[in-house]
């Protein structure tokens, strides 16, 4: 049986948590800490009343999660928040958050295990933010239709859907960037056409990214911010329930983004 605080403990040294730069308002490790060890633990991608109830009932004490509690920055508990905050301590549920440091990872991290999972080989980085890449990039030989229709079966497992910017039938992707989430910037942009990336794979993206794909001969795949990032926190959650030696689960909650 492991404490709470030694398992983040762990997890903050698996993921290099200090050393790996994030957003001013991400607060990456032990968020609420709780009582009792851990017994179980629950995986979810963002941190909601839903997915809390989702780990009451799957009887976990310990939620991981890929967005915490503190987005908003400095902000009364009242509300919705509160209402988090409340039933994460009347249930006495310890919350775990690593954003960037998660999506980053060399094993775990979100990009490259999306990358795996739509049947992409990783061969470097991408998507640079300050010292480390939040996403991958590779090469493959393949019509561009079957990799949006691969990010399409995946994206519909988790309750959303996959849109791509324009393309002509029969093109072929050989060159490919994946960034879960909102990667898409003007900077991404920018190194991708630095790569020689042809395609790029993301969560959600600004309107103006598909008008500049348009121009810069790329094609951006926008598979869901939700469904790239559900595959690090499942990932983090195995290796901290295998330390504890305890069972856990993932607690789905598309939100159709
Ligand atoms: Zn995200």
């Amino acid at each position: 049986m492991s404490t709470t605080s030694e398992l983040a403990h762990f997890a903050n040294e698996l993921l290099r948590c200090r050393e790996t730069p994030d957003y001013a308002l991400a607060l990456n490790g032990l968020q609420v800490d709780n009582r009792a060890p851990v017994r179980r633990i629950a995986a979810a991608v963002d941190c909601s009343q839903r997915t809390i109830q989702g780990a009451i009932d799957a009887g976990a004490n310990l939620l991981v999660v890929h967005h915490g509690l503190f987005w908003g920055g400095l902000q009364p508990l009242v509300g919705a928040q509160l209402s988090r905050v409340r039933l994460l301590l009347d249930h006495d549920i310890a919350l775990y958050s690593a954003h960037l440091p998660l999506d980053a990872h060399e094993a775990l991290g979100n990009s490259l295990l999306f990358a795996r999972e739509i049947g992409l080989t990783p061969a470097g980085g991408f998507a640079r933010y300050q010292t480390i890449f939040c996403g991958v990039h590779g090469n493959a030989d393949m019509l561009t239709g079957d990799l949006v229709a691969a990010c399409g079966h995946f994206a519909g497992r988790h309750g959303g859907h996959a849109i791509a910017s324009a393309y002509e039938p029969g093109r072929r992707t050989r060159r490919w960037g994946v960034v879960s989430g909102a990667g898409i910037s003007p900077d991404t942009i920018r190194e991708a056409m630095e790569l020689g990336l042809d395609t790029i794979i993301t969560g959600e993206g600004p309107h103006w990214s598909a008008v500049d794909a348009a121009e810069k001969g790329l094609v951006i795949v926008y598979a869901g911010h939700y469904a790239t990032e559900t595959l690090g926190v499942q990932a983090l959650a195995a290796r901290m329930a295998d330390r504890a030696g305890v069972p856990w689960s993932f607690i789905a909650a598309p939100t159709g983004l």
